[in-house]
């Protein structure tokens, strides 16, 4: 049978066009189906412009500490911040990455179709009238937000999901968040620096209920400190006319506020795509995939958000490869998803990968746990914050690490070296043979790791 193309991926985020500029560097003839902008929700609507909005945060939140570095004539009462320039701002950058993107899938003679994809059959897509037949399809159409069923709306609200926050031209004087979530904390975080008077709502007992618990209590600490309001165990039922009303400790508390951030998750997204009416199995929502991206159909592969499971940029890229491995040969063929680094952009940042202890002292018997307050780091001291805690987590007997969670400054940008390590199977005295810069923050995971071998030098 001749199909037009070797690959067809229906959705343009990180996992659809990453996929596709591969498979056609591996000399495939593919195309890529995006319904609205590539780059999907990670540039236009999530990490990137949310990123954007972090750093005008971070910046005013340093000038705001001018005086403390030695520094005159700047008077914290005076700044304010201009949203329309910010958003100005956010358009340039994502418009100059959306359009790297739409330069790469040209360089690689991708072919971009514009268009909704709706499955005709296991090998035709269909996209307005026209058809499209491809050997081998990946999905990769991403998640929508949510505004759950169970939270009932009355009276006249403005809800917002995280895509229309990220919008914003004026800054709300209240925000109710519900969902003390990844989305939650890191908008409660922009938005507090910017001015609002925030509250965040949990069902939880804490917030960040994926992150060490350890750290998750000194983010909340941090932000309590400057201003954000916490309500934990916090059942949020209904919102009416911006009052959030939810059921905390057994008796019904209300928030009103000017502005209510919806941050409960994300849901598959699957509409209109007809999967189930060619068979395509589905898992609560979500299309069900082996652990090599395969569904039940042999020709066609999910990747990304829309598979439901690690809702991550560089998780969906990385599915993207595993499945261009399974497909035409390659050594990615399977993802262990408990070596993903996860980071949240706060002040200062999180960053995490493995275990968490709680998890860690479950699985193992023998595990040693090394810590550093980085109150004890001396780049930390002098960049002016030494709030965090470096932890790294490993097995006892054998020194294999089992997680890593930083909180610190650049935290972010030092989960990696643990991902390849990780990969790599390396154990603490391994990567203690490795030599670490001075002064930088990453001599704090040094001083960890030395700790859990019952080694610290400087602690
Ligand atoms: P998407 O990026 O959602 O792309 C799917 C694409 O498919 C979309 O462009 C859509 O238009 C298209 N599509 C859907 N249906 C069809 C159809 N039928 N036909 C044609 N096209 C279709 N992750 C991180 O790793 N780091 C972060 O800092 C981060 N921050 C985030 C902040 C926010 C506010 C949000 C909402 C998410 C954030 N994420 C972050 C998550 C990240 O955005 C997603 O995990 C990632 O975008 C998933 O990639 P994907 O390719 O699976 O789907
Ligand atoms: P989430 O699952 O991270 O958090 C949702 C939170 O809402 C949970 O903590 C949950 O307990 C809480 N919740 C649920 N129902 C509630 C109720 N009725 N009342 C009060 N709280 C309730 O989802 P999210 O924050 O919406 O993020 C969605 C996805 O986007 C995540 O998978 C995340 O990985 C991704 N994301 C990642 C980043 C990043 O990597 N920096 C940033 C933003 C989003």
């Amino acid at each position: 049978m001749d199909y037009s193309y070797d690959l067809a991926i229906i959705g343009g985020g990180p996992g659809g066009y990453v996929a596709g500029i591969k498979a056609a560097q591996m000399g495939k003839k593919v195309c890529v189906i995006e319904k609205d902008r590539v780059g999907g929700t990670c540039l236009n609507s999530g990490c990137i412009p949310t990123k954007v909005m972090i750093k005008t945060a971070k910046i005013l939140s340093e000038i705001r500490e001018a005086s403390a570095f030695a520094i005159d004539g700047v008077d914290p009462q005076k700044l304010s911040v201009s949203m329309p320039r910010l958003q100005e701002r956010k358009k340039t950058v994502v418009g100059q990455l959306t359009g790297g993107i739409g330069g790469l899938l040209r360089a690689n003679k991708v072919e971009h179709i514009s268009g909704s994809a709706c499955f005709a059959d296991a090998h035709t897509i269909k996209v307005g009238e026209r058809a499209i037949t491809s050997r081998h399809i990946i999905v990769a159409t991403g998640s929508k937000a949510i505004i759950p069923s169970f939270i009932a709306l009355e009276g006249d609200n403005c809800v917002l999901t995280s895509a229309e926050a990220l919008e914003l031209d004026h800054i709300p004087d209240r925000v109710a968040i519900v969902g003390g979530g990844v989305i939650g904390v890191e908008f409660a975080y922009i938005l507090n620096k910017l001015g609002s008077k925030v509250t965040v709502l949990e069902l939880a007992d804490r917030i960040l209920p994926m992150v060490d618990r350890e750290v998750s209590a000194m983010a909340q600490k941090r932000m309590e400190k400057d201003g954000v309001k916490f309500f934990l165990g916090a059942k949020v039922g209904r919102v009416k006319n911006n009052m959030v009303i939810c059921e905390l400790g057994g008796k019904e508390q209300s928030i009103q506020a000017d502005a209510v951030l919806m941050a409960v998750g994300r849901a598959p997204n699957t509409d209109g795509l007809g999967a189930e009416g060619i068979g395509i199995e589905m898992n609560r929502g979500a299309i069900k995939v082996d652990g090599s991206m395969r569904t039940n159909i042999e020709n066609i592969y999910a990747i990304g958000d829309v598979c439901g499971k690690v809702m991550l940029a560089h998780t969906a890229s990385h599915e993207g490869l595993t499945a261009l491995s399974v497909i035409y040969g390659g050594s990615h063929q399977t993802i262990n998803y408990e070596r993903i680094p996860s980071c949240i952009y706060l002040e200062p940042e999180i960053a995490c990968i493995g275990l968490s202890e709680e998890e860690a002292k479950k699985r193992h018997d023998n595990v040693k746990v090394g810590r550093f307050p980085l109150a004890a780091n001396g780049k930390s001291l002098l960049e002016g914050d030494t709030d965090g805690i470096f932890k790294v987590i490993t097995e006892g007997t054998h020194g294999e690490i089992l997680g890593v969670h930083l909180y610190g400054k650049h935290a972010t940008e030092m989960i990696f070296g643990i991902s390849s390590a990780m990969t790599g199977e390396l154990t603490a005295d391994e990567i203690l043979s490795g030599i670490f810069p001075h002064p930088t923050v990453s001599e704090a995971l040094q001083e960890s790791f030395m700790a859990a071998v019952g080694k610290a030098i400087h602690c």
